[in-house]
C-alpha cells in the first residue's frame, strides 16, 4: 500500500499527528516499537490542565479539549469533565490564584474562586489546615493514561483507516530521490511514503541520533505512586496544590510571582522538583506525584531507572500534610519525558522528513491541539 506520511512513535504526540493527518485524508502509517506504548504517554496522571500553560501551549491545550471532547462522543476515550482545582496553602499562593483567575477573565477562560469553606465543601477530604482558598476550572478534563492511547489508536484505525503496526522498530530512513521516503525496520521490512515524522519521545538514539544529540534536549525522571481505594473516597478531576501553583507557567506569568520566596520547610521538595497532585482513577486508586531529576538526554541513563525511597517519602509526607484518608502505596514507577527550552524540538530534516519532540510535561494536555495546527502547516 501507498502511504502518504508515515509517523513514527505512537504516543500521545505521534498518535494525535496520525490522527489529524487521516483526518485530512491522507494515509497514514503509524509505527511503534513497542508491543503497545509504554511511555510517558502511559505513565502520567492524565491531567488534561490547560490552565497551568502559557503562550501557545495554553491555546493548544484549550483545543485539545475540545479535541478530546469530539472524539468522547464517538468512543469512549476514558474522558471525564469533572474540572481542575490549584488548591493554595498560604497568602502568597493565595495571591496568586487571584492574579490567575483576573488573568483567565481577561481572555475569556472560565475560572472560579473557592474561598476555604467553599473548596473544603467541594474536596471535603483535604486537610482543612492546609487549605487557604483555591482556583477551580471546571471545563477542564482527565483521563486514564493506561488505556486513553490504545482507545485512541484503535479508534484511529476503525474510523480513520490508519494503518498502526507495533513491535516495528524504525531503524533507517532513506530518501528515495525527490519522490519520498523509506523507513527500514529491526525486521529489515521496508515502507515507503511521500513524508516521514519521527515522534521518538526521549528515544534519541535509533533515528538521526546526531541531530538529536544537538538538540539541547533534556530528560526528565519522575516518580510517581499509585495509592489504594479508600471506601467512600470521591476525589473528582485533578487536584493540583501550593507546590503546583509555584511551579506551573501560567502562575509565572503573573504579577507577584517574581517576589514569590520559598518558605523553608518546602525547600527540600524543590531542591527535587516536588509537587503534589492528585488524580483518582475510575477503580477509585489514586495517582500522587510527582518529582523531577533531570540528565542531558544523551546521558539519561545516569537517571537509573530505581525510584528512591527517600523521595517518595517526601512526597507521601507532604501529600499527608494536604489530604485526610491513608496514602497506602499499591504502586512506584519512574516515568521519563524530553524537553527543551525551546518548548518543543521541531527540526526540519528535508523537505520530506520532520523530527518533533521534546514537549516535555504538557504532551497531555496540548497535543491535540498541537498536533492539529502542526499538520494543517505542514500540508498547506
Ligand atoms: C510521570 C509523568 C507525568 C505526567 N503527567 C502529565 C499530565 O498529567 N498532563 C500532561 O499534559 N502531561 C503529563 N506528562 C507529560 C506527557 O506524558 C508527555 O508530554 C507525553 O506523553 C509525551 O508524548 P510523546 O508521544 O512525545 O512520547 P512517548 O509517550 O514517550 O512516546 C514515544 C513513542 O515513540 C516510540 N518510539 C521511539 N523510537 C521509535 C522508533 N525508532 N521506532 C518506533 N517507535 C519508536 C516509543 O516506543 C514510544 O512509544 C507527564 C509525563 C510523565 C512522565
Amino acid at each position: 500500500m501507498a502511504y502518504d506520511l508515515i509517523v513514527v512513535g505512537a504516543g500521545v504526540l505521534g498518535t494525535f499527528h496520525a490522527y489529524h493527518a487521516a483526518k485530512a485524508g491522507l494515509r497514514v502509517l503509524l509505527l511503534e516499537k513497542d508491543r503497545y506504548p509504554v511511555g510517558a504517554t502511559v505513565r502520567n496522571f492524565g491531567q488534561v490542565v490547560p490552565s497551568g500553560l502559557a503562550g501557545r501551549w495554553f491555546e493548544h491545550g484549550r483545543r485539545s479539549l475540545e479535541i478530546y471532547g469530539d472524539i468522547q462522543q464517538e468512543t469512549d476515550l476514558t474522558i471525564r469533565q469533572n474540572g481542575t482545582v490549584y488548591v493554595a496553602s498560604d497568602e502568597a499562593e493565595w495571591t496568586l490564584a487571584n492574579e490567575l483567575h483576573d488573568r483567565y477573565a481577561t481572555v475569556g477562560y472560565a475560572s472560579k474562586l473557592l474561598s476555604k469553606a467553599q473548596c473544603l465543601a467541594k474536596y471535603p477530604s483535604l486537610q482543612p489546615d492546609y487549605v487557604r482558598g483555591a482556583i477551580f476550572f471546571p471545563q477542564e478534563v482527565s483521563v486514564e493514561p493506561d488505556m486513553m492511547i490504545h482507545r485512541l489508536i484503535a479508534y484511529c484505525q476503525q474510523k480513520l483507516g490508519v494503518d498502526y503496526r507495533s513491535v516495528s522498530t524504525v531503524i533507517g530512513v532513506d530518501e528515495i530521490g525527490t519522490q519520498g521516503v523509506r523507513v527500514t525496520l529491526s525486521n529489515a521490512q521496508q515502507f515507503a511514503a511521500d513524508r516521514l515524522l519521527v515522534c521518538s519521545g526521549h528515544e534519541v538514539r535509533l533515528l538521526f541520533p546526531e541531530v538529536l544529540a544537538q538538540a539541547d534536549l533534556v530528560v526528565s525522571k519522575l516518580q510517581m505512586l499509585k495509592v489504594a481505594p479508600v471506601t467512600g473516597l470521591d476525589l473528582p478531576g485533578n487536584i493540583l496544590t501550593g507546590l503546583t501553583i509555584r511551579r506551573y507557567e501560567a502562575f509565572e506569568e503573573c504579577p507577584s510571582f517574581a517576589s514569590l520566596a520559598t518558605p523553608e520547610p518546602l525547600a527540600e521538595l524543590k531542591k527535587w522538583g516536588i509537587h503534589i497532585l492528585f488524580k483518582q482513577a475510575i477503580d477509585g486508586s489514586i495517582i500522587v506525584g510527582d518529582s523531577h531529576e533531570y540528565a542531558a538526554a544523551t546521558e539519561q541513563e545516569d537517571l537509573g531507572f530505581h525510584t528512591q525511597d527517600y523521595i517518595n517519602n517526601l512526597m507521601l509526607t507532604e501529600a499527608q500534610r494536604i489530604v485526610q484518608f491513608p496514602l497506602v502505596v499499591q504502586q512506584a514507577w519512574a516515568g521519563f519525558y524530553s524537553q527543551t527550552k525551546a518548548e518543543i524540538f521541531e527540526h526540519i530534516i528535508t523537505e520530506n522528513i520532520r523530527v518533533t519532540t521534546g514537549i516535555g510535561g504538557k504532551g497531555m494536555t496540548s497535543s491535540a491541539g498541537y498536533a492539529e495546527e502542526s499538520i494543517g502547516q505542514w500540508y498547506r
